[in-house]
């Protein structure tokens, strides 16, 4: 049986692949767009294994579990990523462990964030599906610009957005919901004269037509890593 390093060197190799692609077809240039692992689930030697073999994005979606494997790994290159849902109270030790937050979904988080004088990279969830179960800010370009002009008064470094894709495996509606990302973003630097580089679109089924409409971050689970085991 391959080793784990092996099987993640392949996966990783052919996303890879498959990426530059994607970016060709949509005249980018491939290197523009990083991959995360995401290795919520699997235990810290996953990690380990994604940065043996050149990664350095990792997210984890529960704080505490991803705290957890922070600090079973120790000192290392990797650049840690909270994907999931944040809650306050989970603020403290978010900004503790990780070194971006990746799916602030409300005002309240960027205030909490700001009074712990923090300044963790920050990308604003954008429900661009409007699909009920998902959280994240409206696709409203107005209440976006109020958002980000109030985060950017409180000093806090915000990088861009993240979308998941619907659900529906119908190409034309995830890749309307990543254009719709890419255009508010395209708006809001435009309107507030800041730069907003990271689109955080596309994850293990969907990340191909993320990538032709302006990915610059996929978040790759179970296409490094097979099929999870536990629950989310
Ligand atoms: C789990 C998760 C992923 C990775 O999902 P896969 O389908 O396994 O690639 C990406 N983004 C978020 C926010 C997640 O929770």
């Amino acid at each position: 049986m391959a080793s784990l390093i092996e099987r993640v060197r392949e996966n990783i190799d052919s996303a890879r692949s498959q990426i530059t692609e994607a970016a060709i077809r949509a005249g980018r240039q491939p290197e523009d767009v990083s991959i995360m692992a995401v290795t919520k689930t699997h235990p810290v030697e996953y990690i380990s294994a994604a940065l043996e073999c050149g990664i350095i994005h990792i997210g984890e979606n529960r704080i505490s579990e991803g705290g957890r494997k922070i600090k079973q790994l120790g000192e290392s290159r990797a650049t840690f990523h909270a994907i999931g849902v944040l809650h306050r109270k989970e603020v403290r030790q978010a900004i503790r462990d990780f070194q971006w937050l990746d799916a602030v979904h409300k005002t309240e988080i960027i205030e909490e964030i700001a009074r712990r004088n923090a300044s963790p990279n920050i990308l604003l969830e954008v429900n661009t599906s409007g699909e009920a179960a998902k959280k994240g800010f409206p696709p409203d370009i107005d209440l976006l610009e109020n958002e980000i002009g109030r985060a950017l008064e409180l000093e806090l470094p915000v990088k861009g957005f993240l979308t998941i894709g619907p659900l529906s495996s119908d190409s034309v509606k995830q890749r309307s919901s990543f254009a719709l990302l890419r255009s508010i973003r395209d708006s809001l630097e435009c309107r507030l004269g800041v730069s907003l580089p990271e689109l955080s679109m596309g994850m293990s089924d969907d990340f191909a037509l993320a990538v032709e409409e302006g990915s610059t971050m996929v978040r790759l689970g179970r296409r490094l890593f097979g099929e999870r085991m536990g629950l989310v």
